[in-house]
């Protein structure tokens, strides 16, 4: 028996990295899983298959979660389908760093829609069932780069820092229905992400982490099981993974 046996979850950019391991690690502790992702419809339905070869049961959900029409939509589909949604994980996010003496309008607009306004999007869509239901869990995938400053990154650093004052107060409105909010912030994860970060930078980064080295995507995802899992008395909290690299 798995510790989220017969729950039901959507993992939102489930194709890959974070959200691949996620998913799987849900589905392993027995939940159905809803499998967002927006352009890799091969890599999503290496992770469905994956997932059913467990004997559990998953669906695929294409959307991008950036236009709230979408997001709602996908949302909608999957509580069509299995009249119930207990984990909701907004885990979806890209970058788009620049200096900000060269960052655009665009580089700005798209990683603040892309990783602040879905997270809005998919939790106000996401909280009706669990309000009916008085039961939720809603983890929100920040950064460490949301705590702590980093180069080029003043537009995801400003979308990660706002999903963290968002869980806050998303987890007071929301306790009364027996709904928890919490962050994961993962530091450093060996995902496509990071492997845009030239192999000179990772090594500079990689010798100020105090563990010695990156963080693995399954790292990321006991937090987030332990969270839907144990947190019952855990609310507006976020927990770092991060090797130490942020302290
Ligand atoms: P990744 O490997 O680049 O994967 C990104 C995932 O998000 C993919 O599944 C992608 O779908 C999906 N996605 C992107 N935009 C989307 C949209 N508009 N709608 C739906 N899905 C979308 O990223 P990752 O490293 O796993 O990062 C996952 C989360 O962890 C992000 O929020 C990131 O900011 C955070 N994080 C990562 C690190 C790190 O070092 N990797 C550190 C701290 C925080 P497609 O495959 O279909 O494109």
């Amino acid at each position: 028996m798995g510790r989220l046996e017969g729950k039901y979850a959507i993992v939102t950019g489930a194709s890959r990295g974070i959200g691949r391991a996620i998913a799987l690690e849900l589905a392993r502790e027995g939940c159905i899983v809803g499998v967002n992702y927006q352009h890799n419809q091969a890599l999503a339905e290496e992770v469905a298959a994956e997932i059913k070869s467990m004997g559990r049961e998953c669906m695929l959900l294409q959307a991008n979660v950036a236009d709230p029409t979408e997001a709602r939509a996908m949302v909608r589909r999957f509580l069509d389908a299995y009249g119930r949604l207990d984990i909701m994980v907004n885990n979806a996010g890209i970058t788009r760093d620049r200096s900000l003496r060269k960052m655009t309008d665009e580089d700005w607009l798209q990683v603040i829609q892309t990783n602040l306004n879905a997270v809005f999007f998919c939790t106000t869509a996401a909280m009706q069932p669990m309000i009916e239901q008085q039961y939720g869990r809603i983890i929100n995938i920040s950064s460490m780069n949301g705590q702590t400053a980093a180069f080029g990154q003043a537009n995801y650093g400003a979308s990660k820092g706002g999903i963290i004052a968002f869980t806050k107060t998303a987890a007071l409105e929301l306790a009364k229905y027996g709904i928890t909010v919490n962050v994961v912030a993962p530091g450093f994860t060996l995902t496509d992400m990071l492997s845009k970060v030239p192999e000179e930078v990772q090594n500079q980064i990689k010798a100020r982490i105090p563990l010695g080295r990156f963080g693995l995507p399954e790292e990321m995802a006991k937090a987030v099981v332990f969270l839907a899992a144990d947190g019952d008395y855990i609310t507006g909290q976020q927990i770092n993974v991060n090797g130490g690299a942020y302290m």
